[in-house]
């Protein structure tokens, strides 16, 4: 039996049932963790079983309470979701305070400070927790010091390092690690069912997916899963063919659609992949443990093992690519970022010196 459905993040769980049943929950939550492993769905059950009017032991929503139903429908009152706005690089001041006519008479702080509607205490969840500005923070610190009457506030993040010092100071860390490829494949087996994909290809896109959810719903598209193992082939090429991996790259990302959100997804997907095919190579340079065994899935680390790159190449890709993945994060225009990673990919050794 998994709690509410929520797979891979059991001692998370547990730690929050022991929390509630010495009535000890916190005011202020980071939860940290790579992109696609469940935190925003996991914030949003923990909103649910908080503020559930008859919860059962072990933190369990009672499933039938109007708060519950609310909750279940996304129209909870008490829930209060802000993320950063897709055309944006970071989350806008007036989202938490209000804009300059409005401040303080609008936004999650202001909102926050009002009665719970159903009675009972409000939850925020503020997603993209990495983009807040630096004045975006600061105008939060009141509120995740003492959050107001009862108020749950939980911040999602990718990494500890993205976050201000004043944030992780005034929060409680989660930290929620990679879900386990039978996890993914667990999960994606519920959602499309036994007839419509074999058993191979769910858990192809799960040993793909580096435990992360998002990705491997997207690597059950052929189209997607192609792509990544010709990309594979094309970074593990020498010379590396910058023009041939910036136009396939190009026309992947763009065969997503005409919506910004697929296109960034496939992109991601590009980055990551890169990212974990020189980690491979590197690891393959310099073994870690003396063992020389590489933790990457199949389909890299043969790849990876014949790249000709040494250390000192790879970790200049990584760290580029980590800038590029960084940039992507926020809003960059796409076809500028491609060409301008194809080149430095090109010519790892000027930009290590750059
Ligand atoms: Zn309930």
């Amino acid at each position: 039996m998994t709690w509410q459905g929520i797979e891979g993040h059991d001692s998370i769980v547990e730690r929050f049932i022991q929390a509630d049943a010495r009535g000890r929950v916190a005011g202020s939550f980071l939860f940290i963790g790579p992109h696609g492993v469940g935190k925003g769905s996991f914030a949003l059950a923990l909103a649910k079983a908080l503020l559930c009017e008859a919860p059962r032991p072990g933190l369990e929503p009672c499933g039938g309470c109007r708060s519950c139903l609310q909750s279940a429908a996304g129209t909870h009152p008490d829930i209060d979701i802000v993320r950063k706005p897709e055309d944006r690089a970071t989350i806008p001041i007036e989202l938490l305070i209000g804009d300059a006519e409005h401040r303080m008479r609008e936004g999650l702080c202001w909102r926050l400070l009002l009665k719970p509607a159903l009675g009972g205490r409000k939850v925020a969840i503020l997603l993209d927790a990495d983009h807040l500005s630096e004045e975006a923070a600061n105008c939060l610190l009141k509120t995740l010091e003492e959050p107001p009457d009862n108020a749950v506030i939980i911040l999602v993040g990718t990494s500890l390092e993205r976050q201000l010092p004043t944030i992780r100071s005034r929060c409680q860390i989660v930290r929620f690690r990679p879900l386990s490829t039978d996890a993914v494949m667990r999960i994606l087996a519920g959602e499309v069912g036994p007839t419509e994909l074999n058993e191979a290809s769910l858990r192809m896109a799960a040993a793909s997916s580096a435990g992360s959810l998002v990705r491997a719903r997207l690597l059950l598209d052929q189209e997607v899963a192609s792509f990544r193992d010709r990309l594979i082939g094309l970074l593990a090429t020498r010379p590396l063919r910058g023009v041939d991996l910036a136009r396939d790259t190009i026309s992947f990302v763009e065969a997503a659609g005409k919506d910004a959100p697929p296109r960034r997804a496939r992109l991601r997907i590009v980055f990551e992949s890169a990212v974990e095919f020189y980690r491979a190579a590197l690891q393959r340079a310099v073994p870690l443990d003396g063992a020389g065994v590489t933790t990457a899935e199949a389909a890299i680390a043969g790849p990876a093992a014949r790249w000709q790159g040494d250390a000192d190449e790879a970790s200049a890709a990584i760290s580029r690519t980590l800038d590029a993945l960084d940039a992507l994060e926020r809003n960059a225009n796409l076809a500028i970022l491609v060409d301008a990673w194809t080149a430095i990919l090109e010519q790892p050794r000027l930009a290590q010196m750059s």
